[in-house]
């Protein structure tokens, strides 16, 4: 493989506190050098002049369908979405048929993404046998075939003797339970976030408090067993405010949030628009203000997509038939740009959230760093480019998203993976062979 370097970019690292002009060298699948005056070596050449240079995103959190669910997402098509949106590590969630519950399907989805996926996927496994909340799955068994957290994604784990017993296991093997806060009960036949949109729509609502009731069992069951319970998708102002009192009393709860939960509202429901149908669904402005105020204060941990693909028929439907869930990874750096560019978060902290951030949930302090010896997985954007988003192009097979037609600013422009370019657009210049 031959060497890259990365000229004349704003290489911003927030784990090293670096934000300066500078170049890369790229050798052997490695970081390899970061200065200004490049050695006198062969290499291609990256032209990154007005863009960002960081390191690749982590994502920990998406649906890639296989197996079982082909016709909405592959491994294949699924990592290469990623690879556009500047995400060079995904972690998958086990919800797939049959469900990622046992060594053997865990490995399945290993293979795979070793055999077609474009970047690197890490499994997360079932916290429960077939995903039912009765009994648990083997937890040991899947941390031996390498899963880096639990989950019963799409829905939460209901019986918290059953969620005690998964936090225990947690404790003893190291690993996160990643829990889809939603009390079933309260969201039976719910379309989309209570209130009086959804009064006027005549659809079912969606409490709050379904979500912040399993957001506050988990962090006591947290306290209790010592376990470590990573919170996914939070979508409300009170949720945010149960999470910051949890860490404050020292207990191990971790917080993800979306970019739809912190850019978008219900009002995108309006005019019964099935792609903006996600659970838990879109909420009000104050509760994106809460998420956003909850990451500068290190309350929410993380940004994960819940990339969620769906086939056309999925959401060319009636509202209440439809599926939940958006196709993110496309569309995910441009709509976190918007808070950066109306000054409510630093592009700095951005970039820490979907790199330093995540990896230092996964343990692995070689991802998300763009220090020398690191893998070179990289990602560069240029912050300002206007494009339309248009889900036809999408590399995804789901098209399913809201901000179909919309203008945003801020685009990944090329995407290294363990030091090879693996995605380009048209407006990086590179010399050398690809
Ligand atoms: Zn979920």
């Amino acid at each position: 493989m031959k060497s890259i370097l990365i000229k004349d970019g704003r290489i911003i690292d927030p784990g090293q506190g670096l934000d300066e002009r500078g170049s890369l060298l790229l050798s052997e699948g490695r970081i390899a050098w970061r200065g200004v005056t490049p050695p006198q070596t062969d290499y291609d050449i990256l032209y990154a002049e007005g863009m960002v240079v960081c390191p690749g995103f982590i994502d920990l959190h998406c649906h890639l369908r296989q197996p079982g669910s082909e016709e909405k997402e592959t491994i294949a098509t699924g990592t290469q979405a990623a690879a556009r949106g500047g995400f060079t590590t995904i972690c998958c969630m086990p919800n797939t048929s049959p469900p990622l519950d046992t060594r053997e399907t865990v490995e399945y989805v290993k293979a795979e993404a070793e055999k077609s996926g474009a970047i690197r996927v890490l499994p997360i496994g079932c916290v429960t046998r077939g995903r039912k909340g009765e009994e648990l799955a083997d937890m040991e068994g899947l941390a031996r075939a390498g899963v880096i957290g639990f989950s019963d994604d799409g829905s939460p784990v209901k019986d918290p003797e059953i969620m005690r017993q998964a936090l225990e296991k947690s404790r003893e093997l190291g690993l996160p339970v990643i829990d889809h806060c939603e009390e079933p009960s309260l969201v039976e036949g719910g379309q989309m976030n209570e209130g009086e949109l959804a009064q006027r729509l005549g659809l079912r609502g969606i409490p709050s408090a379904s979500e912040e009731i399993m957001v506050s069992r988990n962090i006591m069951l947290a306290r209790m067993t010592g376990g470590h319970v990573h919170i996914a998708h939070v979508s409300t102002a009170g949720a945010v405010a149960l999470i910051r009192d949890g860490k404050k009393q020292g207990i191990r709860v971790t917080a993800e949030a979306t970019p739809h939960h912190l850019t978008l509202t219900e009002e995108e429901c309006n005019g019964y628009n099935t792609n903006a149908k996600v659970s838990p669904p879109l909420r009000t402005r104050r509760d994106n203000q809460s998420l956003l105020r909850g990451l500068k204060d290190n309350v929410i941990d993380i940004i994960a997509t819940d990339h969620a693909p769906h086939a056309r028929s999925d959401k060319e439907c009636d509202f209440v038939k439809a599926a939940s869930g958006i196709s993110n990874f496309e569309t995910a750096l441009g709509s976190l740009l918007g808070p950066v560019h109306s000054g409510q978060l630093t592009l700095n902290m951005l970039i820490a959230r979907l790199t330093g951030d995540p990896a230092r949930l996964l343990k692995d302090d070689l991802l998300g760093t763009l220090k020398v010896g690191a893998p070179a997985d990289i990602t560069i954007f240029d912050p300002y480019k206007e494009w339309t988003v248009e889900p036809g192009s999408f590399a995804s097979k789901g098209k399913n998203t809201p901000l179909a037609g919309r203008v945003l600013k801020g685009k990944t422009t090329a995407t290294i993976y363990g030091g090879k370019l693996i995605y380009k657009d048209n407006t990086v210049t590179f010399i050398g062979e690809l």
